[in-house]
């Protein structure tokens, strides 16, 4: 079985829910960088400081403080992994592929969730966190599509990309996704 993934999509097409619950019955570490950033802002930690801010704008916080992040979870941890929000953009992806190279390990596979802006926007704004404002969830789309989807090329050259569409009921979405992992 595939045990070093990717998940990459729109924000509230699903990937932290599918994530979650993939990582959990697979024992891989789930690495969500939205996550790992929202506890620090939690916590109140200098990093957290650095990223409130951005985070409420629905912009991306800087790459040097997410790439830390990653890089210190994957050194500290042995066996298969699944990240969720990282990259998110190129240069972030090319950071990837270093750190990648320097552990000798490489993505098995990059599974990439698709949905509709209308769906993707009545989730978000079902969802309620504080970013999660209508202006906040435009400006979060745009980001997407300007800095992250390029990546979809990127892994498609790779031919590490597979998609899924992420419309229908939980389990059913995963199902669709167990099967990429065989
Ligand atoms: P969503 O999937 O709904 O966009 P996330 O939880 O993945 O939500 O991310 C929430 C916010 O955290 C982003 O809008 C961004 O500000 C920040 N963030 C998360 N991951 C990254 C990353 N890899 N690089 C930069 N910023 C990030």
């Amino acid at each position: 079985m595939k045990q070093r993934l990717l998940f990459l999509g729109p924000p509230g097409a699903g990937k932290g829910t599918q994530a979650a619950q993939l990582a959990a019955s697979h024992g891989l570490l789930h690495l969500s960088t939205g996550d790992l950033l929202r506890a620090e802002v939690a916590a109140g930690s200098a990093l957290g400081q650095e990223a409130e801010a951005v985070m409420a704008r629905g912009e991306l916080v800087s790459d040097q403080l997410v790439l830390a992040i990653v890089r210190s979870r994957l050194l500290s941890h042995q066996g298969g992994w699944l990240l969720d929000g990282f990259p998110r953009n190129l240069a972030q992806a090319e950071a990837l592929d270093q750190l990648l190279d320097e552990l000798e390990q490489r993505i098995e596979l990059v599974v990439l969730m698709q949905l509709d802006d209308e769906l993707l926007l009545q989730r978000l704004l079902g969802r309620g966190r504080q970013d999660d404002t209508e202006a906040v969830i435009r400006h979060r789309l745009e980001v997407y599509r300007q800095q992250t989807a390029p990546l979809i090329a990127h892994y498609r050259q790779q031919q590490l990309l597979q998609s899924v569409e992420a419309a229908g009921g939980i389990a059913e979405i995963t199902g669709r996704i167990e099967a990429l992992l065989a």
